[in-house]
């Protein structure tokens, strides 16, 4: 096996120099469930470049199904993100956060793995709590359009608390806050995506409601940065990870058109139903345990992404001619 390992890193570091090969015994088997989606398959990328194992297999398997795998490690990202797309379906959006996650917990627990729970910002709710610290509760309606997703995140750290301390397990849980960047989906219906699809398209730019309401957006590279260091950390407790320089949806919309076309109109459309109306994560935790702190502004970010979604476009065959 070794042989052969070392016959494969021959070849790999020919063409991608700058992948790292960690000592056979030092690799890390992990698990990434969701690994194909956007936050995953950057984080696959990062783990592989570090030497992991990671890319072995690409497994077909809905995590509403048990799986039985051996690993040291599991990042359990899978499921659905965007509004539009986990209220398609809310139901499945219950069960893959809550049988997909006790799944999970159940796999880590057999092979004593490592598992970090992917949680979110809509766990505050809509957040009476400026910005939002980790202690806050949180200010859900569990009968919303959203409480498939945030009851349903909700009730997965308590599953993995609850593990923790009935099964003695590692377990780590990153309240992520929005994140955009390269591979999110052209159909992904989040504002970022939605914003700069519409502005290279010549479309009208949709903001809905007021545009009062504010959300902080991180760049994709600094989160995944913020996982690894989570996971490899002692810490326990949730954490946030986001960045807090805060916008409003319509300061976003203006630095979206003066970055993508001046001659973007803006259009106020209906407001969304239970929309939080302010959110920005508080990070003292990750600052103090993890020493992380996003480091990519948002120009430079939604640079690389307006690039990313103008050769999506061309592939398609869309794009407005300049
Ligand atoms: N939003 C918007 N226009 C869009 C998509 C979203 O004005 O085309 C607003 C939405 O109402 C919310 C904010 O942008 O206030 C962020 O929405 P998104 O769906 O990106 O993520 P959320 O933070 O709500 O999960």
């Amino acid at each position: 096996l070794e042989f052969k390992l070392s016959r494969f890193e021959t070849t790999v570091s020919k063409r991608y120099p700058e992948v790292k090969f960690l000592n056979y015994l030092r690799r890390k088997r992990v698990l990434i469930t969701g690994g194909a989606g956007f936050v995953g398959s950057h984080l696959v990328d990062r783990l592989m470049f570090e030497g992991h194992e990671v890319n072995f297999e690409l497994i077909h398997h809905d995590i509403v199904n048990p799986l039985f795998i051996e690993v040291d490690e599991i990042y359990h990202l899978a499921s659905p993100a965007s509004p539009p797309h986990y209220m398609q379906n809310p139901v499945k959006t219950i069960k893959t956060n809550t049988v997909g996650t006790i799944n999970m917990l159940g796999l880590a627990r057999r092979v004593n793995a490592k598992i970090l729970i992917a949680s979110t910002s809509e766990i505050y709710g809509d957040p009476d709590i400026h910005p939002q610290p980790e202690t806050y509760w949180g200010h859900v309606n569990p009968i919303g359009p959203r409480a498939c997703y945030d009851e349903g995140k909700r009730v997965a750290e308590t599953l993995t608390y609850a593990y923790a301390k009935q099964e003695n397990m590692q377990v780590r849980v990153a309240r992520i806050f929005n994140t955009f960047g390269p591979r999110m989906h052209m159909n992904d219906g989040r504002v970022v995506s939605n914003f700069i699809l519409q502005a290279l398209k010549g479309e009208v730019i949709t903001v809905y409601g007021s545009g009062e309401q504010t959300r902080s957006f991180q760049y994709v590279s600094d989160l995944v940065d913020g996982l690894i260091a989570l996971m490899n950390s002692n810490y326990s407790q949730p954490v946030n990870l986001g960045n807090p320089v805060e916008h409003t949806i319509n300061e976003f919309a203006t630095i979206i058109k003066e970055l993508v076309d001046d001659r973007s109109k803006i259009s106020h459309l209906a407001e969304v139903e239970d929309d939080p109306q302010r959110r920005r994560p508080d990070i003292t935790r990750a600052k103090t345990y993890l020493n992380w702190e996003p480091k990519v502004p948002l120009n430079v970010g939604l640079q690389k992404t307006v690039d990313y979604f103008k050769k999506e476009l061309q592939r398609f065959n869309y794009s407005r001619a300049k």
